[in-house]
């Protein structure tokens, strides 16, 4: 299998840092090594430095759903690392629930739709 490193790199330039810093620690030893190299780069150009890389790692790790593997598990919704597993229903159509399924939440997607006011998320910085 051939990577398309060009349209990687794309990808990468445009991607959210949070989500480079994400791939290269909890979700590293699913990543290609060219591609790995390359959000490193894209990572120090904007000023992220390794102590920085390992920070996110480390406290990403700290709460994240890991799998045997070492990887974190992903979000049921999202490409963030899952905290949280919860029961809840398949559901046909986003509508008709058909089967039980656990589904795995992130920091962000974590909050049940209980009305405003709990735990407004603050994101460290
Ligand atoms: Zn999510």
């Amino acid at each position: 299998m051939k990577l398309d490193l060009k349209r990687v790199a794309e990808y990468i330039r445009k991607a959210e840092t949070e989500e480079l810093l994400d791939r290269v620690t909890v979700y590293r030893d699913g990543m290609e090594p060219a591609a790995l190299d390359l959000m490193e780069g894209e990572l120090d150009r904007r000023g992220i430095t390794r102590a920085m890389m390992a920070e996110h790692g480390a406290a990403r790790r700290a709460r994240a759903i890991l799998l045997p593997d070492g990887t974190a598990m992903r979000c049921s919704f999202c490409d963030r690392p899952a905290v949280r597993q919860a029961r809840g229903w398949h559901r046909l159509f986003g509508r008709v629930p058909v089967f039980p399924k656990v589904f795995a939440y992130c920091d962000f997607h974590t909050k049940p739709k209980t009305g405003d006011g709990a735990n407004e998320g603050n994101k460290n910085d």
